[in-house]
């Protein structure tokens, strides 16, 4: 998105708050460092330093592209059990997020910093309460596609009963869902507990008091979602949120998103790759959080053995243990595993020929802005529609379907593996791809369906419209 004209005049100060896991910090701070390359006062709160098993490497700068970065203690400097459940320390970090952020609104009520706006990841939606009481205007920033958010909202309604009564759910101009094209918090609540209404209520709830509604897509990805939940809120799309050197070009040197909470391999991944020929490569990662049961974790170690594609694996830490045994060496010849690398980087590498993903919605927009075809092996939570609208609706990659025992198996992880990158439909799936590249990039650019959206919430923020 460009600047604006007024690039020097504005002392408006806008506060981006994201829930501490990688996949809701990439899209927010993007959206912070656009409206600090128009000129807005910008800041984000990130947890400073961090016991948690999944997370222990902690932001490499205080300023990420002109957003300086407020560090704070989070409940993670209390410890922490392995048998805490993701909802506890959901509201343990709540408790301490919210101290700080009060403590933060008291200070900054008048002066030079005066906070105008709070833009809030609409899945601490509680933040609203804090923002409200100081008078401030809130905006809720929606990290999943429009499609799951039309789901969790019908759920929220009772539009759609779950469990599902009929077999699949049918939302008006939406493909039909099967149980397993559903987010598994609602396809499976037994197995979630507590998380659909996380999801479903608490993210509708107070939706009627934010001042704005942005979401991380694009109006031409999803049309009739777009359209379906702009009739229920006043929905904007700004996405897709990626570092701009991907897609517009027009925030300099913007070529990461700029806070990892992973230590990354980055040197021995992208020497490895500029080894390997041209659209040689399977890239294999499942994100910042899914864990994979043992036996598929083989399974995926077995279908990548069984290709005669390279590949290189993101195993995080914490997943290491599951390889099988002597895996890493057997495979030494065709394989390189790290535990984490700069994935935008890789998936514009010209050695990456398919992507095998758990479906994360960044990862998805990643391989659609970047052009990147998909092997969807979906895990949980909102991965298994976005892995229905790859396959079956943007039609940029195949679906590995899991048999009963709930496993994807080796034969079917090759089968796809080869049909994205030489099959048949591997054409089609690459004129696809074309395609929703340009399209993304447009949304972005001058003019862009996603920019002047972007462009009317800075006007009214500047009290020009
Ligand atoms: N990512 C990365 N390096 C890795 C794996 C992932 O930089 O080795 C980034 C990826 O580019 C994406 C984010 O982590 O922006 C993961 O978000 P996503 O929504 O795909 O999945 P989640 O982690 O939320 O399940």
């Amino acid at each position: 998105m460009g600047s604006l004209e007024e690039k020097e005049t504005p002392k408006v100060h806008v506060v981006v708050v994201s829930c501490h896991a990688q996949g809701h910090i990439n899209p927010l701070l993007q959206f912070a460092k656009h409206l600090a390359h128009v000129g807005l006062q910008v800041t984000l709160p990130v947890i400073s330093s961090s016991s948690d098993h999944h997370y222990r490497h902690l932001p490499r700068s205080l300023t990420v592209d002109h957003v300086p970065l407020l560090p704070y203690q989070g409940a993670e400097t209390e410890t922490e059990t392995e048998t805490e459940t993701v909802l506890a320390l959901w509201e343990r970090r709540k408790a301490s997020m919210g101290v700080y952020l009060k403590e933060l609104m008291r200070c900054h009520e008048d002066g030079s910093k005066r906070i105008s706006c709070v833009v809030y990841d609409s899945v601490i939606s509680w933040v609203l309460d804090i923002v409200k009481g100081f008078g401030v205007m809130g905006a809720a920033f929606f990290t999943q596609s429009c499609a799951v958010n039309s789901i969790y909202y019908s759920v929220y309604k009772h539009w759609v009963s779950v469990p599902l009564d009929k077999g699949w759910i049918c939302v008006d101009g939406f493909p039909l869902f099967e149980a397993l094209d559903l987010p598994s918090f609602v396809a499976d609540q037994g197995k979630y507990p507590g998380f659909l209404q996380h999801l479903a209520d608490e993210q509708f709830q107070r939706l009627n008091e934010a001042d704005w509604i942005f979401a991380n897509t694009f109006d031409a990805l999803e049309p009739q979602e777009v359209k379906w939940m702009e009739s229920h809120f006043p929905f904007k799309n700004i996405g897709p949120m990626l570092p701009s050197m991907y897609l517009d070009g027009r925030i300099p040197n913007d070529k990461d998103y700029g806070v990892s909470l992973f230590e990354s391999n980055t040197s021995s991944s992208m020497k490895w790759l500029d080894s390997k020929p041209e659209n040689s490569v399977v890239y294999v990662s499942f994100g910042s959080a899914a864990e994979l049961g043992k036996p598929q974790m083989e399974e995926l170690a077995e279908g990548l053995k069984l290709s005669t594609k390279s590949f290189l694996w993101v195993v995080r830490e914490s997943e290491l243990h599951k390889l099988p045994h002597k895996f890493i060496d057997e495979t030494a010849e065709k394989g390189l595993v790290v535990k984490w690398c700069p994935q935008l980087q890789v998936l514009s590498h010209k050695s990456v020929g398919c992507f095998v993903t758990h479906c994360g919605w960044n990862s998805t927009l990643e391989a659609l802005s970047l052009g990147v075809g998909l092997v969807a092996m979906a895990q949980w939570s909102d991965q298994p529609t976005n892995a229905k609208y790859v396959e079956d609706v943007w039609k940029v990659g195949k679906r590995v379907r899991m048999e009963e025992d709930g496993v994807c198996k080796r034969e079917m992880i090759e089968v796809c593996i080869n049909e994205v990158m030489e099959g048949e439909d591997g054409e089609e799936i690459k004129r696809n791809l074309r395609k929703w590249r340009e399209v993304a990039k447009a949304a972005m650019d001058e003019g862009g369906s996603s920019d002047m959206n972007f462009k009317d919430f800075v006007n009214q923020l500047l009290g020009r419209t």
